[in-house]
C-alpha cells in the first residue's frame, strides 16, 4: 500500500460454471494480494507483551494462513487503557470541528484505497466483493454523517428552569472517556466504522478488540485513521480468544459497545453491570420478511435474494424466514427457486461472484448441522443445501426449505447461514403473529404497494428496523436513523442520535439569579408556599410549564 501491499488484481479462474450455483472466479493463493511485510507492520499495532504468543489466522477461501496474529495478554488489555486514558484528555479538548474533520479525511482516505481495503476484507472473510463493497459505502456514510451531525448531536443545551427566566439550566454532554469495543468477524469495515466513528468525534479514545478472524482490518482501519489525524493512541487494538480478552476489555471500560451472539451479549451486560458500567448489545436475530398479495413479485424475489444470501447469510440482519401470501406464494418460490440456483459462488478478488464463502469452519459445520436436522425431520431442500469444496472448502449453496416446522433447529434458532424457509399465509393477523414468534427483533421486510398497510404492519411488528420494499439496506444504510434490536437482540442503538448519545455523559448545570428557591425575604413558609403554588398555577394557565 504503498499505503498497501493488498494489490487490487484478481487470480485468474475458470470461467462461470453452468448448471445450478456454478462457480466464478477462484482465488488460488492470497500471497500476490497480501505480502508478508504489509501484513508484519499491520500487526506490529498490535498491544502484546514482548513475548506474546501468536495464533494463525487463516483465509477462508484458499484455507492458507494469513497471519501468525500475536495475541494479547490481560496485562497487555490493561497497558492499552492506561495509553488511551493518557491520549483522551487532550483529544476531548480539541474543539469537535477538528475531531470531526478527522473522520472526513478517513472518508477520503477509505475510498481512495478502496481496491486494497476491499481485498483485505475479502480475504479475511470469504466474502464476496459486491457484500464487501456494501460494507465501504455503509462506513463512508457513517463517516459523513458524524463529521456533519456530531457538532449539533454534541452541543451543549438550554433547558427551562424551574424559575423562567430566573433559573438558567444547560445540559453538557461529556465524553464517556475510554470506550471498549468489541466486534464480530462478519461485518470487519462497516461494523467498526459505525461504532467507533462516534465515539471517537464525541472525544472518547477506543480499545477495540476485534474477532481474531478479522483483525488485520482493524488494523488497516485504524493506520488509515491515524493517517487523517486521529492520535495515535487514541485507537488501541488488542487481540486474542473472546472469553479471555474480551471480559478483560469489559473490566477497564468506562463503557462498552459489543456486537455479537446474544449468548456473548449477556455475559458482557452481567460483567457490565456488576461494574455499573453502561453498554450497547447489537445481537442476533431471527428475521422475517412477508410478501403481500399486492407486492411487486419480482422486485420481491430480488430482495429475498439480497436480504438472504449477502454475505452468504452471515448477516444480522439476513432473513431467515420468508412469508408469501398465498396467491403470490408458488409463483414466488419458482422464480425464487430460478434465481437462487443462478447464484454464483465464488471466492475471486472481483465482482464475478454473487455469493462468497461462509467464514470459518465453525460456521459451516453449524450450518449444515441445521439442514440435515431440518432435512431428517421432513423439510424440502428446494434450493442447495450441499457443501461446495469443488469451489472452496468453506462454501455452501444458497439453500431454500419449505415444510419447516417447530421441531427443527432451524424453525426458531439463528443459522446465520444462506439458509432461508419459505411459508404460506391466509392473512396479516396470521403473518404478523407468525413473524412476532420469536425471542429476536432485529431486522424485519414488509413487501406491499401500499405504504398505508406497509406502516401499520410495521407498527405490529416487534423489530427494531423494518424495512418496506428492501432488505435490509433502507434502514440499515439510512444512518441518521438509529438501528439495534428488541428482545433478544440487543440494548441500545447504533447510529442516528443514540449512536453518539451512548457515548456521552449528560451533566447538568442550573444555574439560580435573583430570587432563591426558598421562601424570599423573610416570609413565613406559609405565604411563600401560597404564593409559589398561585405562581405554578398561573404558569401552567399561561401554558408556560
Ligand atoms: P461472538 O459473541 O462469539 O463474538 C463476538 C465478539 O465477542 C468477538 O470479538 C469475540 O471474540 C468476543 N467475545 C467472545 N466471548 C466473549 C466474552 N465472554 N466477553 C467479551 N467478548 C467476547 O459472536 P460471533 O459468533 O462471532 O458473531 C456472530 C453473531 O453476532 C451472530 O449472532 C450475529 O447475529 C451477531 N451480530 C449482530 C449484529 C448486530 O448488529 N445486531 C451484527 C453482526 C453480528
Amino acid at each position: 500500500m504503498t499505503t498497501s501491499g493488498v494489490t487490487p488484481q484478481t487470480a485468474p479462474g475458470p470461467a462461470p460454471g453452468a448448471g445450478a450455483n456454478g462457480a466464478a472466479t477462484r482465488l488460488e493463493t492470497i500471497r500476490p494480494h497480501l505480502p508478508r511485510e504489509f501484513v508484519a507492520r499491520l500487526v506490529e499495532d498490535v498491544v502484546v507483551g514482548s513475548n506474546a504468543g501468536t495464533t494463525p489466522i487463516h483465509a477462508p477461501v484458499t484455507g492458507e494462513v494469513i497471519v501468525e496474529l500475536p495475541q494479547s495478554a490481560p496485562g497487555d488489555v490493561r497497558l492499552a487503557f492506561q495509553k488511551a486514558r493518557a491520549a483522551q484528555p487532550a483529544w476531548a479538548a480539541r474543539p469537535v470541528g477538528e475531531r470531526a474533520a478527522v473522520l472526513r479525511r478517513l472518508h477520503d482516505l477509505l475510498f481512495d484505497n478502496e481496491p486494497h481495503l476491499l481485498n483485505l476484507v475479502q480475504i479475511e472473510t470469504g466474502k464476496a466483493r459486491l457484500h464487501a463493497y456494501e460494507e465501504l459505502a455503509g462506513a463512508a456514510a457513517a463517516l459523513r454523517h458524524y463529521a456533519a451531525a456530531a457538532p449539533g448531536y454534541l452541543k451543549t443545551r438550554r433547558r427551562a428552569g424551574i424559575l423562567p427566566g430566573l433559573t438558567k439550566v444547560s445540559e453538557v454532554r461529556h465524553p464517556k472517556g475510554v470506550v471498549g469495543l468489541i466486534t464480530p468477524w462478519n461485518y470487519p469495515l462497516a461494523l467498526v466504522v459505525m461504532d467507533i466513528a462516534p465515539a471517537l468525534v464525541a472525544g472518547n479514545a477506543v480499545v477495540h478488540k476485534p474477532d481474531n478472524a478479522t483483525t488485520l482490518t482493524a488494523l488497516y482501519l485504524r493506520q488509515f485513521a491515524v493517517r487523517a489525524g486521529l492520535p495515535q493512541d487514541a485507537w488501541q487494538i488488542v487481540t486474542g480468544e473472546g472469553p479471555v480478552t474480551g471480559p478483560a476489555v469489559v473490566d477497564h471500560a468506562d463503557y462498552v459497545a459489543f456486537t455479537g451472539s446474544t449468548r456473548t451479549g449477556r455475559q458482557v451486560a452481567q460483567q457490565a453491570a456488576g461494574r455499573l458500567i453502561g453498554c450497547s448489545l447489537e445481537l442476533g436475530g431471527k428475521n422475517s420478511m412477508i410478501v403481500f398479495d399486492d407486492a411487486d413479485l419480482e422486485k420481491a424475489v430480488q430482495g429475498a435474494l439480497r436480504g438472504c444470501f449477502s454475505s452468504a447469510g452471515q448477516l444480522c440482519v439476513s432473513f431467515e424466514r420468508i412469508y408469501v401470501h398465498y396467491s403470490l406464494h408458488d409463483q414466488f418460490l419458482e422464480r425464487f427457486v430460478t434465481e437462487t440456483k443462478a447464484l454464483r459462488l465464488g471466492g475471486g478478488l472481483d465482482y464475478g461472484a454473487d455469493v462468497g464463502s461462509l467464514a470459518s469452519t465453525r460456521q459451516l459445520e453449524s450450518v449444515t448441522l441445521h439442514v440435515e436436522d431440518a432435512r431428517a425431520k421432513g423439510a424440502k431442500v428446494l434450493a442447495g443445501g450441499r457443501r461446495r469444496p469443488d469451489v472452496g472448502s468453506l462454501f455452501y449453496e444458497p439453500t431454500i426449505l419449505s415444510g419447516v416446522t417447530a421441531a427443527m433447529n432451524v424453525y426458531a434458532q439463528e443459522t446465520f447461514g444462506p439458509v432461508v424457509s419459505v411459508f404460506g399465509f391466509k392473512n396479516e393477523a396470521e403473518v404478523l403473529e407468525a413473524a412476532n414468534d420469536t425471542v429476536y427483533g432485529l431486522n424485519a421486510a414488509v413487501w406491499t404497494r401500499d405504504a398505508k398497510r406497509a406502516r401499520e404492519a410495521a407498527l405490529r411488528l416487534h423489530s427494531g428496523m423494518v424495512n418496506v420494499n428492501e432488505a435490509y439496506g433502507a434502514a440499515f444504510g439510512s444512518v441518521a436513523a438509529a438501528i439495534g434490536g428488541m428482545g433478544d437482540s440487543g440494548l441500545g442503538r447504533r447510529n442516528g442520535a443514540e449512536g453518539i448519545h451512548r457515548y456521552t455523559e449528560l451533566q447538568t448545570i442550573a444555574r439560580q439569579t435573583v430570587l432563591p428557591l426558598a421562601p424570599w425575604f423573610g416570609e413565613s413558609p406559609e405565604r411563600y408556599t401560597k404564593q409559589l403554588t398561585f405562581s405554578l398555577r398561573l404558569l401552567k394557565r399561561l401554558g408556560l410549564k
